[in-house]
């Protein structure tokens, strides 16, 4: 039983549990159940899910805290950046380091950290429609509370993401991003990190660099590029339409990106959304940044990303039952398809 401190209730349980035979961790949470469904099961907005009810229209009077970061835009008084914690977070704050234990012959951790909510203003315009300037703002966001949580030493990731439509895991349809900072590095990153290392140790370079100069090369998947970031589908793309957007210049570190970038990052993000929206008709989609460990600063085998997965279908049994996902688009139709419609 897990021994967090701050737990009022002994039946909620809040760990990271590893799968003792593939290693990978799995995120236990019972903490989530009690929050509320805005959205059906079939993606449609339930009624009560008006702007009327919305809990993000105007978040303190709706019970949430007060927000740690908000950003204005020039001459106007309301907000159109507002960060708050998750009033049902994945993850529980202690003052306290999580710390490894066994039980038995399983390893697991109590899940310790921060989650937080990145709400913009308006109920209706997802990143897709917004300008680049108002991206640049969410942007900005990402990196500062970043900067800020990753100086507490019990942060080992920290990931940003965001979800839209209920497909995509959304339960509020007002447009949001997520900021989850955890006490150990998750799977997918850490079996890319340690796989970019050993092609550092045989070659000598980074392997997303490499791949980007064929890219750049054979121009088959390349989506769009600007002076600093580049947008393709991945070679093994494991999603029809998958979108990678990759700064030009080797970083492993995307709260790094200078303010300069940071604009162009804007451009390639809400170009490869306003993309996929108009090929695929305002599907339900998730991006996340992929950026190295906390630990981890300036490294050179590691590449720095977003990555886009919209989501089309959902996982069957060969897809569960293998790990093998099976792409009914290959990402070279999917490159000319999303070029061709801007
Ligand atoms: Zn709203
Ligand atoms: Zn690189």
């Amino acid at each position: 039983m897990s021994k967090t401190a701050n737990k009022k209730d002994k039946n909620i349980v809040s760990e990271f549990r590893r799968d003792l035979v593939s290693g990978d961790w799995i995120l236990i949470s019972s903490l989530r159940n009690t929050r509320p469904h805005f959205l059906s099961k079939k993606g449609k907005v339930k009624k009560k899910a008006s702007i009327k009810n919305c809990p993000f229209e105007d978040p303190q009077k709706s019970g949430n805290a007060d927000p740690v970061l908000q950003y204005f835009k020039p001459l106007s008084k309301d907000w159109f950046v507002q960060v708050i914690p998750n009033k049902y977070p994945l993850l529980l704050k202690n003052k306290l380091c999580a710390s490894f234990d066994l039980e038995g012959v399983h390893q697991r951790i109590d899940a310790i950290g921060f989650h937080e909510i990145v709400i913009t203003r308006d109920h209706k315009k997802n990143l897709e429609k917004m300008s680049p300037d108002e991206i640049t703002m969410i942007l900005k966001a990402y990196q500062e509370r970043y900067k800020t949580m990753e100086k507490n030493k019990c942060i080992d990731y920290i990931l940003i993401f965001y979800n839209k439509g209920e497909l995509a895991g959304a339960t509020v349809e007002h447009p949001h991003s997520q900021i989850v900072a955890m006490p150990i590095t998750p799977p997918d990153v850490s079996s890319s990190i340690s796989g970019g290392s050993d092609f550092f140790k045989k070659y000598k370079k980074c392997i997303h660099c490499a791949i980007l100069d064929r890219e750049i090369k054979e121009k088959k998947r390349v989506v769009f590029q600007n002076k600093h970031f580049i947008t393709i589908n991945p070679y093994a793309s494991r999603v029809p339409y998958e979108t990678r957007i990759f700064p030009l210049k080797h970083s492993s570190d995307f709260e790094e990106t200078p303010e300069n970038q940071i604009v162009y990052l804007a451009e390639a993000l809400k170009d490869a959304l306003k993309r996929i929206s108009k090929v695929l008709k305002n599907p339900d989609y998730n991006f996340f940044i992929h950026t190295s460990a906390v630990n981890m600063k300036n490294v050179p085998y590691y590449h720095w990303h977003i990555e886009i997965l919209p989501r089309t279908y959902k996982w069957a049994g060969m897809e569960l039952g293998t790990g093998i996902e099976v792409v009914v688009v290959p990402p070279e139709k999917a490159a000319e398809h999303l070029r061709s419609v801007l």
